[in-house]
């Protein structure tokens, strides 16, 4: 009998890609191939990586040497590498990893297993490198996962690529062109990852407030959260990645009253200045978008507004990166991040004139976040003395927890460190009493 083909699988980026590393694990699983969570028991590691900027793939790049060291150390071992790296950099990724054994396109997500078990058998031609052509495969409720994530919170990939075309973006080439899935496909996987125990639903896509719209059945996100505010139980629903060009009264009118919707909204806005904005290709101007988010304020009172700015892209003045400051004092973001901006091979504002030096981008970055440093501190500061809803991610040690308030979404936003009775993980939801504030993060114990 053959013995068990065993994978250590390593996934590097975002949410989105961690949603393809679990189902690339439940295909595994289901199709006898073993996982192993040290590599030093394995016959393959698996990299699933991110190349969406050069930090990410840098980051990748380490993992994949690290893992082809390892090979080499042993008879037998081989390496995989999945995701938008190998999109990305198609016949480079040949010459740049010769001793890469195989690799797994976007495409292949769904059928990994058969792939790996290809390559085990001896009969698989070549190394697989991805097609030229855009991928066009979408996972649905019936594919196998495995989930990765602590059990409070699960993430649903609502829909997969991109129709934007923001200037400094690789993404809708690596991805290709949006497809969502079908409301009753998401609202089964959100019953499925409830059944699981999971109290937490994270809905993701590039853009969710687009979710739909390239489907024929009048599906859109409003009707979506009012199919998933259905579903019975105690639970969260969260909307991350959302763009202010389709946030329509709609989607914020049935946010604002779906009873299982945290209060939080994701909208990476980028810039507020209309000639950043306009050579970004964002769609909306400054006054437009400022008259979006005022209206997100009216239409969904008490809403926890997250948003990132990008600096220094090709022609920003000093003057254009002070307005995204100002709008920041005027906005009040609960949370906040900001980012330098990096040139993209392939994308045109790689090429644009009027490059920003990289220090002063991240220069202009920086005073962005010391200043929302200080907002976050007296916010947290305010919350002392308070009782607030937290749900429970993580233990420490027995008495010690991590959580996150309604305000908060998974691995991006804040922290609340929690003493409380042994069974809070458990619990899931506990109610806390804030006792000390940080910029970002809270401390506080469990009210029994
Ligand atoms: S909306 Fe723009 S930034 Fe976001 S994935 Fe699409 S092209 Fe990229």
């Amino acid at each position: 009998m053959n013995q068990p083909y065993i994978v250590h699988v390593i996934s590097l980026g975002c949410a989105k890609n961690l949603v393809d590393t679990e189902v690339i694990c439940g295909g595994l699983a289901t199709h006898g191939i073993l996982l192993s969570a040290e590599r030093d028991d394995a016959d393959m590691i698996l990299v699933n990586t991110c190349g969406f900027i050069e930090d990410a793939r840098l980051e990748a790049d380490r993992e994949i040497r690290s893992a082809l060291r390892w090979k080499k150390k042993g008879h037998g071992r081989a390496v995989a590498v999945a995701g938008c790296l190998p999109r990305r950099l198609r016949e480079k990724a040949e010459e740049l990893y010769p001793d890469v054994d195989v690799f797994l396109g976007l495409d292949d997500v769904g059928q990994a297993a058969d792939v790996i078990r290809a390559f085990r058998d001896r009969s698989l031609a070549g190394r697989n490198l991805p097609p030229a052509s855009m991928p066009t495969y979408l996972y649905d409720h019936t594919a196998p996962r495995l989930a990765l994530t602590p059990v409070s919170y699960g993430y649903v990939k609502i829909a997969e690529g991109c129709d934007h075309r923001c200037t400094y973006c690789i993404i809708p080439d690596i991805r290709g062109r949006q497809r969502s899935r079908s409301i009753d496909s998401v609202v089964e996987e959100c019953r499925q990852l409830l059944d699981q125990g999971r109290l937490e639903l994270d809905l993701i896509a590039q853009d969710t407030t687009r979710y739909g719209l390239d489907r024929a059945d009048g599906a859109n996100l409003a009707r979506l959260i009012e199919a998933v505010d259905q579903l019975p139980g105690d639970f969260l629903v969260r909307i991350l990645y959302t763009h202010p060009l389709y946030l329509t009264d709609e989607i914020l009118t049935a946010a604002a009253q779906a009873e299982h919707l945290a209060p939080y909204l994701d909208i990476p806005l980028q810039h507020i200045s209309t000639p950043v904005l306009k050579a970004m290709r964002r769609g909306m101007d400054g006054p437009a978008t400022r008259e979006r988010m005022a209206r997100l304020r009216e239409l969904w009172p008490g809403v926890a507004v997250r948003t990132t700015f990008l600096f220094g892209f090709p022609g920003e003045t000093a003057e254009q990166a002070e307005e995204v400051m100002a709008y920041c004092r005027e906005y009040q973001f609960e949370r906040l991040g900001a980012f330098a901006f990096s040139p993209e091979e392939g994308t045109p504002a790689a090429t644009m004139e009027d490059q920003v030096p990289r220090a002063v981008a991240e220069a202009r970055r920086d005073a962005l976040l010391a200043q929302q440093q200080q907002l976050s501190l007296a916010r947290n500061q305010a919350l002392v003395g308070q009782r607030l809803q937290v749900l429970v991610d993580a233990a420490e040690s027995r008495r010690d927890f991590l959580g996150r308030t309604l305000w908060d979404a998974p691995e991006t936003d804040n922290l609340v460190h929690l003493r409380g009775p042994r069974d809070c993980l458990e619990r899931g939801f506990v109610e806390v009493l804030v006792e000390k504030a940080e910029a970002y993060d809270l401390h506080g114990k469990v009210l029994e």
